[in-house]
Parts: structure tokens; sequence; C-alpha cells
């Protein structure tokens, strides 16, 4: 039997959850928690998909024309598990909810870590986080990183580690943000916050972030230096990526792919649903050694990062399956390529 699983908040995310989760075939979408009867809500009901919403709102969907299965409250009651995806902060507010009906639930990274028992990354924690009721999958930043470093791991452990983040300015459908036409430090002080959230994953590494904001929709990109606790050769990082799932390697010089903009143009040309790429694109000519130090660039598809981890972490909190055999079921399902 498929395990009934809930949205709540229909957004960026969450819209892409769902759609995810209609694709497991050990999982069932019951429907989605939605505020506003937006052009969003319109497409889902389209779909097929089944829209619940606040108390307040349940008469201006009805104006709408848009079919209403309910509150978000009977939603939550039919699930058994809910992957909150609503705005940060906004999380929190629902778990009291979530609690009360005894249901299992996911945040994402817009939450406190200490909303839930763990904050998750597959490649890093899958076996801690079984079992657990409420689980945090960290933000497409942190989650890009922590890819990156529990890979860098295994080859040799990582000690230190000294990351900037290029941000993207908003996403395509966000039309009031910015900046269009600065490079911004946010925050203005060093360390970002995306150290400390790297810590809430993995534990006993020196790391400190910067971040600054670029005029840009598509994409981060992440330069980082590592230092590993033995001599490293490129050869070896560059098989380990290619053997290591979510994490893509495309050479500029071979393919002529060298930005943010041809990585999605290329997504945009293989057909891929909304361009997305769920995997961490890293740049193989900016892959260098010195001594045990690893430096590298990468792209985070901001957008859909978070989808597959979302989809491992419902399982790890259900115990549906193991890691391999789950990260393996959610790549095949979503087209990712390994
Ligand atoms: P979003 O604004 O695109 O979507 C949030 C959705 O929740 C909207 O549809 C909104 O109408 C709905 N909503 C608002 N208040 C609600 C309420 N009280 N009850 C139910 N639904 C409500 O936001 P998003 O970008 O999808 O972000 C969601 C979470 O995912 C945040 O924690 C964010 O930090 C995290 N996240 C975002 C990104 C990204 O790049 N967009 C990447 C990774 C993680």
């Amino acid at each position: 039997e498929k395990v009934k699983v809930a949205v709540n908040g229909y957004g960026t995310i969450g819209k892409r959850v769902a759609d995810a989760i209609r694709l497991q075939p050990d999982m069932e979408l019951i429907g989605v928690g939605k505020t506003s009867p937006n052009y969003e809500a319109i497409i889902a009901d389209k779909k097929g998909i089944k829209i619940y919403t606040v108390k307040d709102n349940l008469g201006k969907f009805e104006k709408s024309g848009i079919r209403v299965a309910g509150t978000i409250e009977d939603m939550v009651k039919e699930a058994d598990i809910v992957v909150d995806t609503t705005p940060n902060g906004v999380g929190a507010t629902y778990k009291p909810l979530y609690q009360s009906l005894g249901k299992n639930a996911l945040f994402q990274g817009g939450e406190k870590a200490d909303v839930a028992d763990i904050s998750f990354s597959a490649l890093c924690n899958y076996d801690e986080a079984k079992g657990k009721k409420y689980i945090r999958v960290v933000s497409c930043n942190t989650t890009g990183m922590l890819r990156i470093i529990c890979t860098m791991n295994k080859i040799s452990k990582v000690e230190k580690v000294r990351a900037t983040i290029v941000r993207r300015a908003a996403d395509p459908k966000e039309v009031k943000r910015g900046p269009i036409n600065s490079i911004v430090p946010d925050p203005a002080s060093v360390p970002s916050h995306h150290a400390k959230d790297v810590l809430t994953v993995i534990k006993g590494i020196d790391i400190v972030t910067m971040a600054v904001i670029a005029p840009t929709t598509l994409m981060h990109l992440h330069t980082m230096v590592l230092t590993v606790k033995n001599k490293v050769n490129r050869d070896d990082i560059i098989n380990t990526f290619l053997n290591t799932p979510r994490i893509i390697l495309v050479n500029s010089s071979r393919t002529t792919v060298s930005s943010t903009a041809e990585i999605i143009e290329v997504s945009r040309d293989m057909g891929r649903v909304r361009y997305d790429i769920p995997e961490v694109v890293v740049f193989e000519d900016s892959i260098y050694t010195n001594g045990n130090e690893v430096f590298l660039m990468y792209g985070v598809h901001q957008e859909s990062i978070v989808v597959p981890e979302n989809i491992d972490a419902i399982r790890a909190s259900l115990g549906l399956m193991g890691k391999e055999e789950s990260i393996k079921v959610t790549n095949d399902t979503l087209g990712i390529m390994k």
C-alpha cells in the first residue's frame, strides 16, 4: 500500500515536490495546501490535484471557480506525512497542527533547525534520519555544499571549508525581488549563515562562508576551497564525482558550456520539466588541487535541488527504504542522470 503524502504550501518548492510524489511507486499525493486562488492553484486544479485551503479562504476559492476539497486541517488528517513547503518561518507555525494530529512532517531550509529532530541531506545522513518524526530538508545552498563536502569526505577527511556563495537574486516568478543592476554582499557581515547550516548536518569541520547576491534568476554559483587530511589528486576527485549520485560534471573546454545560462539552456534543450536541474553541476575545469587543498566551482539550481531530498526524507522518516534504494528510485523516477 502506498503512503499518503500531503504537501502544504504550493509554491516554487511545493509544486515540484507534489509532482515528484506523483511519480513515486510507493507514494500517493492526497492533496496540496494553498492559501490563494492564483494561477498556480488553477493549474493544480487542471492537473487533478486536490486543493485544500485555510478556512477563511474557502469562499475566495469558490468565487474563482477553483474546486476545493476541504481545509488544510482536513488534508493533514488524511495524510501519513506532510511535506511543509510554506514560506520561511510559516512552517514552524504549522508544527502544532501536525503534532496534535500525530503526523510525521518534513520542513524546509527556511525554518530554524530546531523545528525538526534532524536536518537532512541524503548523501550525508540518510541513515541517521530513519524513523525521525520531524525532518528539516536544508536549503538549496546548503544542500549543494553538503553534497560536495560529504563526497570529498570519502576521498580524504574534510577538515576545513571556505566558500563564497553567489546567490541568485530571485526565482524566475518573483516580480518584486532584486537587485537587477548590482552585486550585493548579503549578509554584509561575514560569516554568512550557510556555514552554520552545514554544521546542522555534519559535525567537526572548520567552515566559514560568505555570500553575495547577483542579478540573475537561473542558479546559484559557489566557489569553494576545501582542506582535506591527505594530499589528493584531481583525477581521484573527478572519478569520485563521476560515481556519485546527484553530482554531474560539465567540461567547458569540450562542450563549451561554461556558465549557468548555458547549463540552463542544455536543460531546456533536453526538454526537462521546468528546466529543472536537481543535480549539483560542477565545472570540471575549475577543479584544482594544491597539496591537500581542493578548489572548485559549481552551480546549484535553487528551485529543484531539494526536490529529490524531500522524496528521500519521506522514505527515511517512514522507514520505507534504505539509503541506496531510495536514492535510486527517486533518481530513476525524476530522470536524474545518476
Ligand atoms: P513560495 O513563496 O514559492 O511558496 C510558498 C507557498 O506557500 C505559496 O504558494 C504560498 O501561497 C503558500 N503559503 C503561504 N502561507 C501559507 C499558509 N499559511 N498555509 C499554507 N500555504 C501557505 O516559497 P518557496 O520558494 O517554495 O519556499 C518554501 C520553503 O522552501 C522555504 O522554507 C524556503 O526557504 C525553502 N526553499 C526555497 C528555495 C527556493 O529557491 N525557492 C530553495 C530551497 C528551499
